[in-house]
């Protein structure tokens, strides 16, 4: 497996390299787990080379505690590429990637009004820079993002589309712990009790799509949600919205169980968990 640092070594190996072969690009940050294995998986059975980059994105960080306890395990993230069978791993310094503060900004309009883009002020600025810049310097075929943040896949495919980028924006499904939590790295920070409890969020979404295709109204669905998870007394709920997976606006009807999707944002204890489910899915 190839490791790069910077920008030049990566160039020079890969432009060279997708004259010929496809390559597949996995964006990460890293703290490795089956759910980014899966996109490496993914790629691997689309591309003819796969390359994964591992970066702590510090413009897409609003909050600086968080910031400074993500997960950092480079050495166990090799060794599980590795053993994927990753043909290469892009893991630059911040000062790599950022070597002067970027002063552009990205906006993604009405598709960021609401959920992370409304709770976290600036993430998709630095999601949209970081990402652009990858696929600048990889001009993958193909890159991979989990359905687990499903407004960041969206606004990248548009932000792709936008601007004419020469990449398949390819979309994979939650990769969940047996008992139904989405895996997460920032799942490594929760307390032994905290992790107990965190597949409530799970059962609470599997309620909701459960009541929404039962025909229940999205207001009445999303407010039992709301209080089933309220009623633990242990989640901090910062939204639940039923959302078009096309415009990601809440929307107060359900016209099709397909493109409609219940997104979570919710702390538990120290930790922020984001999940979502699609209504028709299966469960
Ligand atoms: P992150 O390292 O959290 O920035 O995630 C890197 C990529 O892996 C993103 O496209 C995520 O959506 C995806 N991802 C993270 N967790 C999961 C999961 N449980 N299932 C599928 N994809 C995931």
């Amino acid at each position: 497996m190839q490791i790069f640092e910077t920008i030049s070594e990566l160039r020079k190996s890969l432009l060279p390299l997708r004259l010929q072969h496809t390559l597949g690009l996995v964006p990460t940050m890293g703290a490795l787990h089956e759910g980014h294995l899966s996109l490496i998986r993914a790629s691997k059975a689309d591309n003819d080379y796969t390359i994964c980059s591992i970066f702590v994105n510090p413009t897409q960080f609003n909050n600086a505690e968080d910031l400074k306890h993500y997960p950092r395990m480079p050495e166990d993230d090799l060794k599980l590429l590795e053993a994927e069978g990753c043909n290469a791993v892009f893991m630059p310094e911040p000062i790599e990637m950022y070597p002067s503060e970027p002063v552009i900004n990205i906006g993604f309009g009405a598709l960021e009004t609401d959920m992370e883009g409304k709770h976290r002020e600036g993430h998709f600025n630095g999601v949209g820079i970081v990402v652009a810049k990858l696929l600048n310097m990889v001009q993958p075929h193909r890159a991979y993002f989990g359905q687990k943040d499903l407004q960041q896949y969206t606004i990248i495919r548009q932000m792709v589309k936008d601007l004419s980028m020469d990449t398949q924006v390819v979309a994979c499904p939650i990769v969940r712990e047996t008992d139904g939590l989405a895996m997460s790295s920032r799942n490594l920070r929760l307390t032994t009790e905290e992790r107990k409890i965190a597949p409530q969020i799970y059962k609470s979404l599997k309620h909701c799509a459960n009541q929404l295709r039962d025909g229940k109204s999205v207001a009445e669905a999303r407010k039992e949600a709301i209080s089933f998870l309220d009623g633990l007394d242990v989640f901090n709920i910062e939204y639940i919205d039923i959302v078009s997976t096309e415009t990601l606006a809440p929307i107060s009807e359900v016209s099709d169980f397909e493109k409609t999707a219940i997104c979570i944002a919710a702390h538990l204890g120290q930790v922020r968990l984001i999940d979502n489910l699609i209504v028709s899915d299966e469960v």
